[in-house]
């Protein structure tokens, strides 16, 4: 995992230009994720399934909350998988 999607690069709907994946990371408040991170992504690979591995989940919870059109039952699919996982 890591470094085959932080070499891929998309164009930014929120500056107008390509940016890789790896600005996206760390494009949001911070230094953490961008909150369209996942929007932008998941064509393209499992991004969520990538930050769920790679981020704290507190960091995780967040950036799913902050989506900004979530579909609603995944959104809390997700939400409980994490929870589930340190209670
Ligand atoms: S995740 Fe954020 S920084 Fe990355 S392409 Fe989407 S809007 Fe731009």
């Amino acid at each position: 995992m890591g470094k085959n999607q932080n070499s891929m690069v998309r164009r930014c709907p929120r500056l107008g230009n390509p940016v890789s994946f790896d600005y996206c990371e760390v494009s949001g408040d911070h230094q953490q994720p961008c909150f369209k991170i996942v929007d932008c992504w998941w064509e393209r690979f499992d991004v969520v399934q990538y930050l769920q591995d790679n981020l704290p989940e507190d960091q995780f919870i967040r950036l799913m909350q902050a989506r900004p059109k979530p579909k609603v039952a995944s959104l809390i699919e997700l939400i409980e998988q994490a929870k589930g996982r340190t209670s």
